[in-house]
């Protein structure tokens, strides 16, 4: 089938919550069962969610490596500290959820998910108590995922995000009004969350943590998958990276944590043909990324025109 290669990921291990789609986990033997359920079923990879508990998290992360496979969390209740005490090999949306600054927080409880982001919002990444942080989880191991285009879609002054056209006309229109809703936005605080988090995401890199790069269809659902992909690269540049380090975050890094460096993530004799040819220079400017003239998977290549020109209008539907 053409498209991209899929590791399925299994259903969110996550304690009970209102998202009622969700299966809430009873205690830690619950969660190594629910993850020894799904991986005998194929799944390769876990998330674990807002609302899990300490030892259930220690039992899905117990589990999940037994079988050599790894789980990341969008984390509230537990704090990335926590998590990477625990042995999570990943945490998702680079630090806009972490709960770790919020003062009085009960253990195992999602203070909810604004709270963490206000009391975020206070914290200085110059500051011990973040730099103390990004030593713990490098220490630890702990790979971090930036999905700033999920974010740049709740923040007023962004610009309209790439590939709408692709879209279910419904859903364009939906996500339209929404982002005429977001440029009415008088709140402060989500212009100056975005910066923060890209200021915090930098900083882990440069000092030396693996930062990963996800998008996200979540949210207001604008985010289109490879048009955010190609986007989620020029913000990291936009955030300080330089371009080659940008597309390496985008690219190697994200093989480097699957532990398939060896195959795939960079262009090297040897390896399995993924890449893309670019019309252009993405090293000296970043927007020439769009400029994709070949598209290659595991040595297929596909005329990209035609690939977009085949789901106009149908993202979104399943
Ligand atoms: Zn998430």
């Amino acid at each position: 089938m053409v498209g991209p290669w899929i590791d399925a990921t299994a259903p969110y291990v996550n304690g009970p919550s209102s998202f009622t789609q969700m299966y809430g986990l009873k205690d830690s033997a619950d969660a190594r069962r629910f993850v020894a359920f799904w991986a005998d079923a194929g799944a390769t990879s876990f998330k674990a969610y807002m609302n899990i508990t300490r030892p259930e998290l220690a039992a899905a992360v117990s589990e999940a490596h037994r079988r050599g496979l790894k789980i990341t969390g969008h984390l509230c209740s537990v704090t990335y500290r926590e998590a990477a005490d625990l042995g999570i090999d990943d945490l998702e949306h680079g630090f806009f959820v972490a709960t770790d600054f919020v003062k009085d927080k009960q253990p195992d409880l999602c203070p909810g998910q604004t709270g963490g982001m206000t009391a975020l919002l206070g914290v200085d990444v110059k500051s011990p108590e973040f730099t103390s942080l990004v030593q713990h989880l490098i220490a630890h191991h702990v790979a971090v995922t930036s999905t700033l285009t999920v974010f740049e879609t709740f923040t007023r002054g962004q610009p309209v995000p790439p590939g709408l056209e692709a879209l279910d006309p419904i859903l364009n229109a939906q996500f339209e009004q929404g982002y005429a809703r977001v440029q009415q936005d008088t709140d402060p605080r989500f212009p100056k969350l975005l910066a923060l988090g890209r200021a915090m995401e930098l900083a882990f890199a440069r000092a030396g943590g693996l930062l990963i790069a996800g998008t996200d269809p979540t949210g207001m659902g604008g985010v289109i998958p490879g048009f955010s992909d190609q986007r989620e690269v020029e913000l990291l540049v936009g955030s300080g990276f330089t371009p080659l380090e940008a597309i390496r975050i985008c690219t190697l890094n994200g093989a480097t944590y699957l532990g398939r460096a060896d195959r795939i993530g960079s262009i090297t004799a040897g390896k399995q043909a993924d890449l893309v040819v670019i019309d252009g220079n993405p090293a000296a400017n970043i927007a020439d990324i769009a400029r994709v003239s070949l598209v290659f998977k595991q040595g297929v290549g596909y005329d990209p025109a035609k690939l977009i020109g085949s789901v106009q209008g149908r993202a979104g539907l399943f």
